[in-house]
């Protein structure tokens, strides 16, 4: 059995997510290829090499895929996927952006989003926005993977030590061009990588206001995460929702504050390890998974609790 693995990275590191969905590898079983496709990322590979479970490396270094277009990766993988089993992506932007056209081209069906590995040929994955839980089977000769980072466990990043093999295909599709990146800059830890997250929703009343929620965030040294409501009305930029439109996260730690629990935001974070809530109305859904509850006005529960910190 042969594992085509698609690496997350932006040209200088191996991302997280990578780890993750090598882990739903190893569950797999089988011979793990992590191809490194972009452009001045050998020290990518490096990186790659090294991480637990991973045979070979493919390093597809290349001025046409220095922005990871979707448009030029799909023809480089489904060349590649001749020779493998599987095609895995972590379920990410790039992952969902990439492994549809993959599938399509391979004329496969894809499965999407997997938080489970039940054999060869059957998975597990959420529906409904994860109030349901679908076992799909998938006959295909070839199997296109997504896989959601969150329901496995990351594999060691070093200890490994895979070879490295050039590839020489330089795709160009010509149909798309990458004009800017405008990347958030926050000090702050990655919110689907954080250990702790603390989230404001509509209750925060303003933008000023998620001061309230960094000052928390910060003495926690958690990542900042928001409602869709508190989104919508400008309080904190869409980057950083959290659910079933937003991020999925599940950190050892989230704190709710000021947000009810509507289920598109429960799709984004019930799988957190433990959650506290504060939240004034004692009827709150989110009270329902809160493993701690607190009954309280953020405006004075928040800057207590930050000042016992
Ligand atoms: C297709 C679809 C996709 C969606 N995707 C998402 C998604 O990805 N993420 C998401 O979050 N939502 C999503 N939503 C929206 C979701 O249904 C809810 O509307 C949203 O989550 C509500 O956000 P909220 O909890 O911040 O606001 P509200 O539901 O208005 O809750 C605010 C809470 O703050 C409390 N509060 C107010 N003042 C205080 C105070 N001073 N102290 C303490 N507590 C206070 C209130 O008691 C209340 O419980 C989606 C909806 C749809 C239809």
């Amino acid at each position: 059995m042969k594992i085509l693995l698609i690496a997350e990275h932006d040209n200088h590191s191996l991302k997280g997510a990578t780890l993750n969905t090598l882990g739903a590898a190893a569950q797999l079983g089988g011979e793990v290829t992590l191809l490194v496709a972009g452009s001045g990322c050998g020290v990518v590979a490096e990186q790659a090499a090294q991480a637990v479970g991973v045979a070979k490396v493919l390093l597809a270094d290349q001025a046409s895929y220095a922005h990871q277009l979707a448009e030029n990766l799909a023809p480089l993988v489904v060349e590649l996927a001749a020779e493998y089993d599987y095609v895995l992506a972590p379920a990410t932007s790039n992952g969902k952006n990439l492994l549809p056209r993959v599938a399509a081209l391979l004329d496969v069906a894809q499965l999407s989003d997997i938080i489970a590995v039940e054999s060869a040929d059957t998975f597990k994955r959420p529906i409904y926005a994860g109030n349901a839980i679908a076992t799909v089977q998938s006959l295909d000769a070839k199997k296109v993977i997504t896989v959601r980072t969150t329901a496995f466990d990351a594999v060691a990043a070093t200890g490994g030590n895979a070879s490295i093999e050039s590839l020489t295909q330089a795709v160009d599709a010509g149909v798309s061009a990458h004009v800017k990146d405008e990347l958030a800059v926050s000090d702050r830890p990655e919110l689907t990588a954080a250990g702790v997250v603390v989230s404001g929703g509509r209750g925060v009343g303003s933008k000023e206001n998620f001061a309230v929620i960094e000052s928390l965030a910060d003495k926690l040294n958690a990542a900042v995460g928001a409602s869709r409501a508190a989104v919508d009305a400008g309080f904190a930029p869409n980057d950083i929702q959290v659910g079933q439109t937003g991020k999925i996260v599940a950190p050892s730690l989230y704190v709710a504050v000021g947000i009810s629990g509507a289920i598109q935001h429960l799709a984004g974070m019930k799988d957190s390890k433990v959650i506290v809530a504060i939240n004034k109305d004692e009827e709150a859904p989110i009270f329902q998974v809160a493993d701690y509850g607190l009954v309280a006005d953020l405006f004075e529960a928040v800057p207590e609790l930050v000042n016992a910190l």
